[in-house]
């Protein structure tokens, strides 16, 4: 008997995956099979982010590392940046 089994993936990042439509909040890009694939706290439990699913994003591995450096995406949400169907909205600027 063969089975396809979806393995690797956790739950978590697969529904943190699908919410972002496999797309990295970071660098905009797809993520791919090869990429390594890290879970961030949008806002960072330093500053007060809780350990829910709200707060989580999936971000490459190396987009997470320069997003830890500068954790703008806090100074984000004090710049219009807003929750929509659970998702960090980001405003389009048209110039
Ligand atoms: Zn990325």
């Amino acid at each position: 008997m063969s089975k396809v089994q979806y393995t690797g993936t956790p739950t978590r990042v697969a529904k943190l995956l699908k919410k972002q439509k496999g797309i990295c909040p970071q660098c905009k890009q797809h993520f791919t099979p090869d990429d390594l694939i890290e879970v961030d706290h949008i806002i960072p439990k330093s500053k007060g982010g809780k350990d829910e699913f709200n707060n989580l994003q999936a971000l490459h591995r190396h987009c997470h590392d320069v997003k830890s450096k500068n954790d703008y995406l806090y100074d984000w949400l004090d710049n219009g940046y807003e929750w929509k169907d659970d998702v960090l909205t980001v405003p389009m600027t048209r110039d």
